[in-house]
């Protein structure tokens, strides 16, 4: 499937159930990452159009959806993930030339959007409160209610995963959503409101405004009548709407950024650890905000983990998406150029390999994967996110010393630890700070049951698995005195 090919037209909104042009009636072009050539025109959607998705969402909160029992809810949201499994291939297609990511990387992006709908269509009827014990003559027990209508504000490195955890949780427990895509891919969110309607989902439950982030997502998150906002992206924006909504006092869920560890010691099984090591780096070109960018390595290893790693990077090669190689291009020029200023301010460094860039197009915003060995903890390269496929690896030699590291920057969103010690597993557990810790393997972005998020600059709130239900909901006592 090409972008010509779509089932749906791209330069609408979709709100209230019905495909509707952008009130101020601008669109935006859309490139394709690999060759950089124009594919199409999205919504350019503004306030007005937020207005009328939340004035949507509200009616169908207060009637058809928000009055539907939780079984027939999950009966939907079931529905729907079939139908995102039967067109898993043609989504797949879309985000590749969309976002830029390699087909096998974006199948498993649309299989996940399918799996989180299967997950939350079974979880909608298993939440529930309590009751609790109290003084003589009263019954107290607790009610899971929906916030109401719930803002979700996506990027583009993974939208059909990042749309499946937010807005399937969000649905699973009766929320009606307001959803903006990010300007630079933006399709598949389209394409799932399709199939939303294809499964019956009621007018208003989900509405999809495209648009920019300064116009389209700044209306979302300040609009006063949103009860919550669920933002994943980057710290500045997420710390921007975070403002925004506060004077509106709603909860706001952040899953921002990271500088995720890997921690080699020396007496890991390095054969089971090497694909994670680099894999974890380089997947969706390292535009992943569970990227494991550090590879701590302790001494005893370091040379070998270094060679066993730098021989992995001189096989990576780098080319369109469709042509399905290891690495695709970024999402943008400008996230090529921020990639290569860190490059740069790597030429200190010693780079230990480079991947194959033979493949590469012109237009396309391509750079090598690269591999930095022997870099301090301090260096930039090692403490800030780079977004890109580049990795450090940084040498250590005690225990004490790696707990350090790997706490020693502004992030927490996911860490590792290569070690067939037992002890040390546990006490590594719990002394990183990260919100996610991975023993003897590493997670990035999968696993839909598992809680997800993060501490320090990576966010707050969590997503995935049940625990994301309980942030899309609200608990109300109820105190019952009958004597
Ligand atoms: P971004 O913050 O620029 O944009 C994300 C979304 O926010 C887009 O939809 C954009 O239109 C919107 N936006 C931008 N300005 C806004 C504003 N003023 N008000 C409201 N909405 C606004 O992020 P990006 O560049 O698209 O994504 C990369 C960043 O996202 C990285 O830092 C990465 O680590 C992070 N990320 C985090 C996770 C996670 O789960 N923790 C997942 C993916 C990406």
């Amino acid at each position: 499937m090409t972008v010509t090919e779509l089932w749906f037209d791209p330069s609408l909104c979709f709100i209230d159930g019905a495909w509707v042009p952008p009130a101020e009636g601008q669109t935006l072009p859309l490139a394709n990452p690999s060759n950089g050539e124009e594919i199409g025109q999205i919504a350019r959607g503004t306030a007005p159009d937020i207005e009328a998705a939340v004035q949507a969402a509200e009616a169908a909160r207060d009637g058809a959806w928000g009055r539907m029992p939780a079984a027939d809810r999950g009966r939907l949201l079931a529905r729907l993930g079939r139908l995102v499994q039967d067109r898993a291939e043609d989504l797949a297609r879309i985000e590749a030339q969309d976002v830029g990511k390699p087909l096998k990387q974006a199948r498993a992006d649309a299989l996940a959007l399918a799996r989180y709908m299967e997950f939350y269509g079974g979880a909608a009827d298993k939440l529930h409160g309590e009751t609790i014990p109290y003084m003589d003559g009263y019954t107290v027990y607790t009610l899971r209610e929906a916030h109401g209508v719930t803002g979700h504000i996506v990027p583009w490195n993974y939208p059909m995963q990042i749309i499946g955890r937010s807005v399937g949780a969000a649905l699973a427990t009766g929320n009606a959503c307001v959803l903006k895509p990010a300007e630079d891919a933006c399709l598949t969110a389209l394409a799932f409101a399709a199939l939303a309607q294809e499964a019956g989902l009621p007018a208003g439950a989900l509405n999809v405004v495209p648009g920019l982030g300064a116009e389209a997502g700044a209306a979302l998150s300040g609009h006063p009548r949103v009860q919550h906002i669920s933002f994943t992206g980057s710290v500045g924006v997420g710390a921007a709407i975070q403002a925004a909504a506060a004077p509106n006092v709603v909860p706001v869920t952040l899953e921002l950024g990271g500088k995720s560890p890997q921690i080699v010691f020396d007496d890991a099984d390095l054969g089971a650890a090497l694909p994670f090591l680099v894999n974890a780096g380089i997947q969706n070109a390292g535009q992943t905000c569970s990227a494991s960018s550090r590879i701590l390595v302790q001494r005893g290893v370091l040379e070998e983990v270094t060679a066993r790693m730098a021989e992995r990077y001189g096989a990576l090669r780098v080319g369109p998406a469709l042509d399905d190689l290891e690495v695709g291009p970024l999402i943008s020029a400008r996230q090529k150029g921020i990639v290569e200023s860190f490059l740069a301010r790597g030429s200190d460094l010693t780079v230990a390999a480079q991947g194959d860039l033979s493949a590469a197009v012109d237009g396309g915003h391509y750079v090598a994967p690269t591999l930095f060995s022997g870099v301090a903890a301090d260096h930039p390269l090692a403490r800030d996110e780079i977004f890109g496929p580049v990795q450090v690896i940084i040498p250590f030699d005690t225990e004490e010393e790696a707990i350090a590291i790997a706490n020693g920057t502004d992030y927490g969103l996911v860490a590792s630890v290569w070690s067939r010690d037992g002890a040390r597993q546990m006490r590594l557990a719990r002394q990183i700070r990260a919100g996610q810790v991975f023993l003897n393997n590493y997670g990035a972005g999968g696993g839909v049951e598992l809680p997800f998020g993060g501490v320090g600059k990576s966010g707050h709130g969590r997503e995935k698995g049940f625990e994301a239900m309980y942030g899309f909901t609200t608990l109300k006592t109820v105190a019952a005195y009958h004597g």
